[in-house]
């Protein structure tokens, strides 16, 4: 049975990327200029020039292993290829979860990355976008996460965000308000003072 199922699989993904430009289109972040694209670029043009595989293309894209530093991310949020790819929408709001009946499962999944690997079809919008690093001084990023109502962090169940990265994403906040680089407001509270003295 699995092997029937691999093999419609293999079969699917060879439909899909039957030609070896349109992996190397779908990819959001090709045209940011640093060194990781750099080797990016040149993979794929070794792609071009001997032909790899839809297999071995799948396991470029989805691979996850490489760490992006944060100062490329921040540098990724202001360049023409991240405005290409979300133009001035925020990163999870094309985002649409995958699953099975009517209602979606309370919690999202516990993690889109497994082993340095995309572990799922349907990534989430941070796991999807390796550029996309959630980190304290990434405030471009963490402002798209933040209710403009409340300046809390908006629920997984409206961005989609896999547990993991919305733990990452509640601690990445907390850090910038402990930094003092987001601005919050502190409750007002009224006290009655006089319930603080004694009765005489
Ligand atoms: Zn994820």
């Amino acid at each position: 049975m699995l092997t029937i199922v691999r093999g419609v699989s293999n079969i699917l993904t060879k439909i899909a990327f039957s030609t070896p430009r349109t992996a190397a289109s779908y990819h959001t972040t090709c045209k940011l200029p640093c060194a990781h694209t750099e080797q990016s670029t040149a993979d794929t043009n070794e792609a071009d020039s001997e032909e790899l595989s839809a297999a071995q293309q799948k396991l470029i894209k989805n691979d996850r292993s490489k760490a992006i530093p944060v100062e490329t991310s921040i540098r990724y949020l202001n360049s023409e290829a991240y405005k290409t790819t979300y133009g001035t929408r925020f990163v999870w709001e094309e985002y649409r979860r995958n699953h099975k009946g009517l209602f979606a499962p309370k919690k999202t999944r516990k993690t889109c990355i497994r082993q340095g690997a995309i572990s799922t079809g349907n990534p989430c919008p941070i796991c999807r976008d390796e550029y996309l690093i959630l980190d304290h001084r990434n405030l471009e990023l963490i402002k798209q996460f933040i209710s403009p109502h409340t300046g809390e962090v908006l629920s997984y169940s409206k961005t989609g965000l896999c547990q993991k990265k919305h733990l990452e994403l509640l601690v990445a906040f907390e850090r910038a308000k402990d930094y003092g680089l987001i601005a919050f407001d502190v409750p007002f509270r009224e006290y009655d003072y006089s319930e603080y003295y004694s009765k005489q």
